[in-house]
């Protein structure tokens, strides 16, 4: 017997997330139910819990993973007791921006389609979600010797792996990537794992430490805009192909717009707020061909590969993880997330103890 009712975390206005007992969401005929074992703390949560961009009332989390407990009567490929990832947006596949493989364009994929009450925003920071019938196809079985934590970051390595195949490399290319965050240090292995060679910048020795795990060839102190000496020890400067911002830093936007050659690419990952401006020589696009780019959000046809390279472990998520925290502190875990110490990198949030 299911419970009536449960635990969630509710988004209730700016900065405001409180534990509440709502009703346990009742699924449909095409819908599965899931009980949550894990789910990750998102910088784009994040964003909205802090400046409380979208109306409250909501249950955020998307990165999640956790058990089968309910299948609708209509659905055949799934069991209860599987385990499983979820995947908040999944494209239509048949729009105009899905003909052009835009996907995060789709206005289906906008829609969120994991939900634990209200208006639907991936119910992750909730003890069961909701699975409705258009982001079925995106639910991963996780395999037996991989943990529900390994589970939960296919959604962030996938939204990374859709921004490395937006880059034209050769192997051997020296790629600067700028933040070794959780993301940062995700485009570092991916990268390297292709062949790459990785310049890694951050502003904290301890994820440069981590960088050089990660298969960076070079890592470089960054420097911060109070204007600290940046650090002259270091890598050579190599002629740079490509680099990767996963950070929304100014200075390391014209960093990058100076240092990669001509016809190079600069890719944008973290530069997600409105309204943020910058200088551009356009000079520098028209001339010396450089191309700036962006990518946002994941992309669902590269799922089973991201599948592989996570559970197969050749990018090993679980040194990502620092921080775990009961649901019953989802709001701590959003402010340490918010604010990230030199030992945090991923937070989860879950009751599970695998
Ligand atoms: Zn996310
Ligand atoms: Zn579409």
């Amino acid at each position: 017997m299911l419970p009536k009712t449960m635990r969630a975390a509710v988004y209730r206005g700016p900065n405001d997330l409180r534990l509440e007992t709502v009703p346990v969401p009742r699924p449909g005929p095409d819908d599965l139910l899931v009980k949550v074992a894990v789910c990750g703390v998102c910088p784009t949560d994040i964003k909205k819990i802090q400046y409380g961009t979208v109306p409250p009332p909501r249950i955020f989390g998307h990165e999640t993973a956790g058990t089968i407990v309910r299948v609708g009567a209509r659905v055949h490929d799934f069991r209860v007791g599987e385990r499983v990832a979820l995947h908040h947006h999944v494209p239509c596949l048949d729009c105009h921006a899905c003909r052009h493989r835009a996907f995060a364009q789709c206005e289906t994929y906008k829609r969120t389609g994991v939900t634990a009450g209200f208006e639907p925003a991936g119910g992750g920071f909730a003890e069961f979600v909701r699975v409705l019938p258009f982001v079925r196809p995106g639910v991963v079985k996780i395999p037996a010797r991989n943990s529900f934590a390994e589970g939960a970051m296919l959604e962030p390595v996938n939204t990374v792996l859709k921004a490395v195949k937006r880059l034209s490399l050769l192997p051997g290319d020296a790629v600067l990537v700028a933040g070794q965050g959780p993301i940062g240090l995700m485009f570092t292995r991916l990268l390297q794992l292709r062949g790459l060679n990785v310049l890694a910048t951050d502003l904290l020795e301890t994820r440069l430490r981590l960088a050089k795990k990660f298969g960076a060839k070079w890592t470089r102190l960054a420097q911060s805009k109070a204007g600290n000496p940046a650090s002259k020890v270091g890598p050579p400067r190599p002629v740079l192909d490509a680099a990767v911002l996963a950070v929304p830093s100014d200075a390391a936007l014209q960093e990058a717009l100076h240092r990669v050659r001509g016809a190079g690419q600069v890719l944008l990952f973290a530069h997600t707020k409105r309204g943020a401006l910058t200088e551009l020589d356009l000079a520098s696009v028209c001339v010396d061909e450089k191309d700036l780019l962006g990518s946002y959000s994941a992309d669902f046809t590269l799922q089973r590969e991201v599948a592989r390279l996570v559970f197969s472990r050749q990018l090993d998520v679980r040194s990502l993880i620092t921080h775990r925290f009961p649901l019953e502190q989802a709001a701590a875990a959003v402010a340490l997330a918010a604010r990230p110490t030199p030992d945090s990198l991923k937070i989860l949030v879950g009751d599970a103890t695998e």
